[in-house]
């Protein structure tokens, strides 16, 4: 398992919109997910954690297996934080958005 930080995120949003995997959810309660590179066409399994607050995950990528990490596991650390938020919007967990104010435009004087 590597620990995500905050550069792993800068790097995937740094890929082209084109090279950026698609992730589906296996288990989202168990954190399981598979990602699909969309250069090669492989599916792999990352599995999360959390672990005081920290985030770990480990794919079964060959760039994983040396120790190196992937592109795969922030985008898979990102769709866990957003089913997560939306599970908690959903159950009234998360302040909804305050509606915009509407910006008082100036009558012309004539
Ligand atoms: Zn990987």
């Amino acid at each position: 398992m590597h620990k995500l930080e905050p550069e792993d995120f800068e790097r995937l949003v740094s890929l082209k919109p084109t090279e950026r995997p698609k992730v589906v959810p296996k288990s989202v309660d168990r954190r399981i997910y598979a990602v699909h590179s969309r250069r090669t066409g492989n599916i792999y399994e990352v599995r999360l954690a959390v672990v005081d607050g920290q985030w770990f995950a480990g794919c079964n990528c060959m760039a994983s297996g040396f120790a190196a990490k992937c592109y795969h596991l922030p985008a898979a650390a990102l769709v866990n934080m957003g089913a997560r938020h939306l599970r908690r919007y959903v159950a009234g967990l998360v302040p909804k958005p305050k509606p915009k104010r509407k910006r008082r435009t100036k009558k012309a004087n004539a």
